[in-house]
Parts: C-alpha cells; sequence; structure tokens
C-alpha cells in the first residue's frame, strides 16, 4: 500500500520523512506542494531533491482522480462532476454559486449505510468511506477546474459525513491548515441524518462548523420508517444532541425538513416542528423533496410548501425554502454515480 501523503499533517509527514532520512523542514515544503501549488505529480516538487522524488514515486501516492462527467447548469452555473476514483469507484462533487461566494459540496463515502427511503445516495448501497484526501482533491479539483476561489465548502454530498467520523475529522484539521487551503472552520457546514453520539463528541471538540440536521419529521413513527437511524436515535435524543451541541459552540442549528407530499407536509406537523424547536438557536430548510424513482415520494405542492412556512413562521421559527439550484442538471445527490454503475454493470454484462 502507498503512503496517503494528502490525509496526512506536518508532523505526521515529519515521521515518514525521517524514516527516509530526510531533515523536518522537507515536511512543510512537501505539504505545501501537496495542498497549496497542488502538484499533478512528484517531478513538479523540484525543491525536493530528485532521490526524495525518486523515493515518494514509489512509496506514497497523490491522490488525483478522473472526471469522468461534468455537468453545468444554463440557469445558475451550477456545476456537478462525477469522478473517478483511483480504485475505479465513483463519487460527486457539486459547485455552487452564490452571491457570497463558491461553495462547493463535497460527499464523504462511496455510497451511505443510512437507508433514507427518499434519498438516490443509499440506493446503490455502500462500498467504502473516502479518504480525506479523497475529501479535499474534491475541493482541490474544483478549483483547478474553474480557476476560482472556494469559499465555502458543504459536507452534504453522497454518504453520513458522521459515519466516516474520524476521516472527517482529519479532513476538517486539515483544510482549515495555514499551510493548505486555510479555510476557516465558520465556513464549512456537515449534514447529518442525526447519528446523536456523534454530535455529542463532535460539540466536545467546539468546532465553529455549521451543523445541518436532516429532521425531516416531527413524530418518531414517521422518521423511523423515512429514515431508519431514527429507530436508534430517536428524535428526542437528536435533539438533546444538538442542544449539546449549541451549548457548547454556540453555533446556529440548522434543520433539514425535506417536504414530502402526503408524508410530513400538514399544518398540524408545521406546529408540532415550532413547538419541537422552540427556543432553540436554530434555522430551518424547508426542501420541496427531490423527485427519486425508487422512492416514490413527490414534491409537496407550492401552496402546502408556503403553508408551512407560514405556520412556522407565526409561532416564531424562521424557516427559507431551498432554492433549487442546477435544475436543468437535475440528479440529486447520487445520482450521477448510481448511474455511472448502472451502465458499468450494463457493460460486465454485454460482455457474457
Ligand atoms: N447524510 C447526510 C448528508 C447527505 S444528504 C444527511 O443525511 O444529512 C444531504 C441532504 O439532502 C440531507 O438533508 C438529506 O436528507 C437530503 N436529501 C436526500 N435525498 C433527498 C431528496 N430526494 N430530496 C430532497 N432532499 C434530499
Amino acid at each position: 500500500m502507498r503512503a496517503d501523503i494528502k490525509s496526512m499533517t506536518i508532523p505526521e509527514l515529519e515521521g515518514l520523512l525521517a524514516g527516509l532520512g530526510e531533515p523536518r523542514f522537507r515536511a512543510k515544503q512537501l505539504f505545501s506542494w501537496l495542498h497549496q501549488k497542488r502538484a499533478a505529480d512528484f517531478d513538479e516538487m523540484k525543491n525536493l531533491p530528485a532521490s526524495l522524488r525518486a523515493a515518494l514515486k514509489e512509496k506514497a501516492s497523490l491522490t488525483r482522480f478522473v472526471t469522468e462527467r461534468k455537468l453545468v447548469s444554463q440557469l445558475d452555473g451550477t456545476v456537478k462532476y462525477l469522478q473517478r476514483l483511483e480504485d475505479g469507484e465513483y463519487l460527486e462533487t457539486v459547485l455552487m454559486r452564490y452571491e457570497h461566494g463558491n461553495s462547493v459540496c463535497i460527499s464523504t463515502q462511496v455510497g451511505c449505510r443510512m437507508g433514507c427511503s427518499f434519498c438516490a445516495s443509499t440506493k446503490a448501497g455502500f462500498v467504502r468511506h473516502l479518504t480525506p484526501a479523497e475529501m479535499l482533491e474534491q475541493v482541490y479539483a474544483v478549483g483547478r477546474d474553474t480557476g476560482e476561489r472556494v469559499d465555502s465548502i458543504v459536507l452534504m454530498g453522497i454518504g453520513e459525513p458522521l459515519d466516516n467520523y474520524e476521516n472527517v475529522l482529519r479532513f476538517l484539521t486539515l483544510v482549515a491548515s495555514p499551510e493548505g487551503l486555510n479555510l476557516s472552520h465558520r465556513h464549512i457546514s456537515l449534514s447529518t441524518c442525526g447519528l446523536a453520539d456523534r454530535i455529542h463528541e463532535l460539540a466536545a471538540l467546539r468546532l465553529q462548523l455549521t451543523l445541518s440536521v436532516s429532521l425531516h419529521a416531527v413524530d418518531d413513527g414517521v422518521r423511523s420508517r423515512i429514515m431508519p437511524v431514527n429507530r436508534r436515535w430517536p428524535i428526542s435524543e437528536l435533539l438533546s444532541a444538538c442542544d449539546d451541541y449549541t451549548g457548547q459552540t454556540h453555533r446556529r442549528i440548522s434543520y433539514e425538513y425535506a417536504l414530502i407530499d402526503g408524508v410530513n407536509d400538514t399544518p398540524a406537523e408545521a406546529e408540532a416542528l415550532a413547538k419541537l424547536l422552540r427556543g432553540k438557536l436554530c434555522h430551518v430548510n424547508l426542501i420541496p423533496v427531490n423527485y427519486v424513482a425508487e422512492a416514490g415520494f413527490g414534491k409537496s405542492p407550492r401552496r402546502r410548501v408556503l403553508a408551512f412556512q407560514q405556520a412556522l413562521a407565526r409561532r416564531g421559527i424562521t424557516a427559507t425554502i431551498r432554492r433549487t439550484l442546477g435544475a436543468d442538471i437535475s440528479a440529486a445527490c447520487g445520482q450521477l454515480r448510481r448511474d455511472a454503475g448502472q451502465r458499468r454493470e450494463g457493460r460486465a454484462g454485454d460482455a457474457q
């Protein structure tokens, strides 16, 4: 196995390089080639001795991947990338353009094992965790492709970030490193389906991340039906973990609520949501659910979405209706990857 050097901190690189008989200062030089100059090849690393470059070429990996498909929205400039990883797996990355800058939505796993019934990412199953390097490289690849700055990152693509906790934490350390992208945690949002134990752990670290919580229902019966994670961590335990997060970090939590026609979108449910969130430092994002073929769920009609928002507002809860970006290149999260997998299986089938 080659050393995953793009997932390593400077002190770890110092250790690795010491083993190759190199002085400590080389670690910072290497880190900068990986995370600031973002070399495509070890030969570019001109200030490293040729012998070291040769050793790294043999022993270390640069974790680069190939853009298999790129879709650009004609409506709002959103870009979706389907990337092929070194082991042939696929991931998706999305660039969203806002007035306040460029935001990159990254995947944290190949597939997902949370099983939410409305979500395309989980339909094709779980394959593996992404490495910190593979998460960083998604951000770097967008920067390379567009030549533009990345102002914020959301961990909201394929996968459950808190199910890949160690690698995600390492990613968060590396991305904020002054010798790397130097992006403040205040510009990073992490979205979770609600692994309450991990939320408590994260709270204790007091990082300044924005936590987005995919709530999507107000009673345990409905939530367990559409989100199996709720059977392990019911709403009351999830919300108390969220309170812990706010208590320790003083950060406002963003609750995501996907409105599904006839499943969770009545005025009574809006009222119950307001009651659950009363007095909390939070914001609600209402998302008309994206259609996913196998799920059989449809978007709530516009008037019901507006009524839901108004019912929340009347009870003092601010909610925004999420604007759909890239509607013309639609493919909700996970759909490009799933289609690529099906094409691959199709090809294999043809060959038989
Ligand atoms: N696993 C994490 C992050 C990835 S999903 C999480 O669950 O939060 C990112 C967001 O998209 C979540 O809020 C998720 O519930 C939502 N989502 C998934 N499928 C959707 C769909 N078909 N329509 C609307 N939102 C969806």
